[in-house]
């Protein structure tokens, strides 16, 4: 790997900033002094330090990030991706851990781990996605009832139990809050389990996975780099 991509991954500053540190004489790789970016370095073994301090190696990444309604959930896209939001780690090869539609907001993780996505995404491992959605209709006990049986879906697929929660009704209006818990990610799931129950999601947000929930100091659009002891909470 380059030096300047190891450093400007790990948080040491632009590749520019990286070039200035250079000329400043205060980068060293295994105690030489080192001048040049594009010098070759094994992250595994060889001892980089910054002003003295050691640079340790982090191969994976891990970001929480509030999804903004209008971007998508992938890596390449002609319109904006989750991946465009995130500045200054474009050396990771960064992807979003499952996908939320593009009008859908909340809790998103990014990382580089695909071994992570992989156990996160998979059915077997049963890791709880838990909504907040404003509804169209008026939910009440008869609806929480068929969720917790499953639904059939369009597709004539019956979905595993969902919990839901009814947070407020609105008469007037014929409006619901609710918070919904399910375990299974099947294309637009938590919209079409409400179609099925003759009721229209109007808004989307997941606040939830596993036991880790978004920090609602995050503004939509923004991210955080998540430690190990959150990245335990997912899975
Ligand atoms: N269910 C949906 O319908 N949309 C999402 O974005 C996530 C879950």
């Amino acid at each position: 790997m380059r030096l300047d991509k190891f450093l400007s991954n790990h948080g040491v500053g632009s590749r520019k900033d990286v070039k200035a540190l250079l000329k400043k004489k205060v980068i060293t790789v295994n105690e030489k002094v080192v001048t040049k970016s594009d010098i070759k370095i094994n992250p595994e073994t060889d001892i980089i330090k910054v002003q003295g301090e050691m640079i340790h190696f982090e191969p994976f990444i891990y970001l929480m990030l509030n999804k903004p309604a209008g971007v998508v959930s992938s890596t390449h896209d002609k319109d904006k991706t989750v991946i465009d939001l995130i500045t200054g780690l474009e050396h990771y090869d960064l992807h979003p851990v499952g996908r939320l539609d593009k009008d859908t907001e909340g809790l998103l993780i990014i990382t580089n781990d695909g071994q992570f996505s992989h156990d996160v995404l998979s059915p077997k491992k049963h890791v709880n996605k838990t909504y907040f959605a404003n509804i169209d209709g008026i939910v009440t006990n008869q609806t929480v009832e068929q969720f917790a049986q499953g639904v059939t879906l369009d597709d004539g697929y019956h979905t595993m139990p969902g919990d839901l929660t009814c947070l407020s009704v609105d008469t007037n209006n014929n409006t619901s809050e609710i918070e919904l818990v399910i375990q299974e990610g099947k294309f637009h799931q938590v919209k079409r389990m409400f179609e099925a129950v003759s009721m229209k999601v109007t808004y989307l947000k997941r606040i939830k996975m596993g036991d880790l929930s978004l920090d609602s100091s995050l503004k939509p659009g923004e991210y955080k780099k998540l430690m190990q002891n959150e990245i335990n909470l997912v899975r």
